[in-house]
């Protein structure tokens, strides 16, 4: 099978059982969602939305964010993955917002990591989530997935996979091929034992196959 064939048969395939992918993260606009990701480092969507309403509330836009201090902020996120750095990322970048960029969210990757707490993997959500651009950001999940199925091949980093996926992927899916990637290695293809049985992508997937010819 070539990747050719091995590409149309995966986006085929999420195009029938996965046609609305979406992020999981629950925001209204641009600052939100960005706050959002930058707490779900290290962190479930599930427990960020647990968290970002009482934020949202007390921080309706990057003005009050920029004004909180960190006593104020750290009670609200102190039950999710790193409080200390996020509280601080969180303040840092909307002071950036504010003083750089007139309050409003960048939508440039290269704007974007110029913020605190916002590395290449978020600016690439940020714009493909919020602008559609074709900017495929590679978490955990893309990584294991991507390179289990065979969509990567030998991919030592995210940029690298990021790279790979980015070539092969039609530009016009990227933005959804991050979600369909995200979502089947949350919920089928989980890091521990993936769920081949239930998962409509064996025929073409690199390792299901090395695991068949083991087993034979
Ligand atoms: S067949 Fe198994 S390893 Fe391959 S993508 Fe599906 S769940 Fe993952």
């Amino acid at each position: 099978m070539t990747q050719k064939e091995r590409y149309a048969f995966v986006i085929e395939y999420f195009e029938k059982n996965s046609p609305d992918a979406e992020t999981e993260l629950i925001y209204d606009d641009p600052y939100q969602l960005l706050v959002a990701v930058i707490l779900s480092a290290q962190c479930t969507d599930k427990r960020v939305n647990l968290t970002t309403p009482a934020i949202f509330h007390k921080y309706p836009t990057p003005k009050e964010l920029s004004q909180a201090t960190i006593d104020e902020l750290f009670p609200l996120i102190k039950s999710i993955s790193y409080p200390n750095s996020k509280t601080k990322h969180l303040i840092g970048m909307a002071r950036m917002l504010q003083e750089n960029f007139g309050g409003k969210v960048p939508l440039t990757v290269q704007e974007l990591i110029t913020l605190p707490g916002v590395g290449r993997k978020t600016a690439n959500v940020i714009t493909s989530v919020v602008d559609k651009q074709p900017n495929m950001a590679v978490d955990t999940h893309v990584f294991r997935v991507a390179g289990r199925i065979g969509l990567t091949v030998n991919a030592r980093t995210p940029l690298a996979a990021e790279r790979q996926l980015t070539k092969n992927f039609p530009l016009e899916l990227i933005h959804k091929a991050h979600h369909w990637l995200i979502l089947h290695g949350r919920y089928i293809c989980i890091a521990r034992k993936p769920k081949c049985e239930i998962c409509g992508l064996r025929p073409v997937c690199k390792y299901y196959q090395k695991q068949l010819k083991q087993v034979k």
